[in-house]
């Protein structure tokens, strides 16, 4: 196979060669309940999520007499009360007008069900986020299929943690209210009239298909959902549907276009953690880091053939769970399937129906 495609390692060096330093203007979030006018006419608020990333940031931007909304949230009371309490407190009882959601992760869409019920909103999000979480409300129980169970089986994955991820679709379903039956598609490359801005719409694969970015170049303000984090890195992971997927080649290019596409000094108000400038800093460091990991992934193999489960101590040498588990090993893969697709590692079998990567020799 061959495809040219930018080195990452050249981009970032590159990126890195002009760019300004990661900055926060605001270095303390709102405070649950309340909101932050973090640019004219655009608040931003906080929702509580359960897990170790315990929070979500949601946008709420001026429209007219109400204020559309950017993601949701997962489905709980906690989180129904939550925007209750925006809307009758900080929102000083305007309407939301409509709800935009950036991709299919329960904290981002979980409760567009919900919301664009209760308050008669359409939702607006990628044809690929609408799909992928009607998908999985068809068919919960599909990562069970004999064949995912035989794919992690041959990466080497141990009983417990494939049963983890057989069973993901039920745990995504607790988190999401169903969505509304209709939706109005966002296409990257079109624009988003919302209130006095304009927005292109953006979109990057990667972390999620199609996630939906918006950027309003008057103000140089980029709504950037997960695509880029100030200070954890999105996860990338390869799933049993696409074993020989490339979502972290998918995801270094989208840097890499956003780099050269974005200026230097864009604001950006991210799906987790404070809001930054230094845009292109902060893809250099991403890129880089992912370009460090590949670098000890090859080291390690070069030693002696690994599965993907070998290799997932090499890359998180902390105890794991068995949730933290099955992320860390579809993470690892996305690294070893980058380094499959670059003709750096190869595929072995042995006898027992096994696959270990080898360092590919040309
Ligand atoms: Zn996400």
């Amino acid at each position: 196979m061959s495809m040219s495609r930018p080195a990452t390692a050249e981009v970032a060096a590159a990126v890195a060669q002009t760019a300004r330093p990661v900055t926060f203007p605001v270095t303390a979030p709102p405070e649950p309940g309340q909101c932050i006018e973090i640019a004219p006419g655009i608040l931003w608020a906080r929702l509580a999520l359960p897990f170790r990333l315990n929070h979500v940031n949601i946008y709420l931007i001026e429209d007219g007499d109400g204020y559309a909304a950017l993601d949701t949230g997962i489905a709980d009371d906690q989180t129904k009360e939550a925007w209750l309490a925006l809307l009758s407190g900080p929102l000083n009882g305007k309407r939301l007008t409509r709800l935009i959601v950036s991709h299919h992760h329960p904290d981002h869409i979980g409760l567009a069900g919900w919301l664009c019920e209760r308050f008669g909103i359409p939702l607006l999000t990628s044809q690929t986020g609408f799909l992928a979480c009607n998908n999985i409300s068809l068919s919960p129980n599909a990562l069970g299929a004999d064949t995912y169970r035989a794919f992690y089986r041959s990466h080497g994955m141990n009983d417990t943690a494939a049963e983890m991820v057989a069973t993901q679709g039920n745990y995504y379903l607790r988190m999401v209210t169903p969505l509304p039956l209709t939706f109005f598609r966002l296409v990257a490359g079109e624009r988003l009239k919302i209130g006095a801005r304009v927005f292109d719409i953006l979109s990057g694969d990667g972390h999620a298909p199609e996630q939906i970015m918006l950027y309003d170049p008057s103000a140089r303000l980029l709504l950037a959902a997960d695509q880029v984090l100030a200070r954890i890195t999105p996860n990338v992971s390869v799933w049993a549907v696409e074993p020989d997927g490339d979502p972290l080649g998918l995801y270094t290019r989208s840097l890499g276009s956003m780099a050269a596409s974005l200026p230097e000094d864009t604001f950006v108000l991210p799906g987790h953690e404070l809001p930054f400038s230094g845009l292109h800093t902060r893809i250099a460091e991403i890129l880089a880091h992912h370009e460090e990991r590949c670098g000890t992934i090859l080291e390690a193999v070069s030693e002696k053939p690994m599965t993907v489960a070998d290799l997932v101590p090499v890359l998180f040498p902390r105890p794991l769970d068995p949730h933290q588990m099955s992320f860390a090993f579809s993470e690892t893969h996305a690294h070893v399937n980058l380094l499959i697709h670059r003709e750096n590692l190869a595929w072995t079998k042995d006898e027992d129906d096994v696959l270990r990567v080898v360092l590919a020799t040309r």
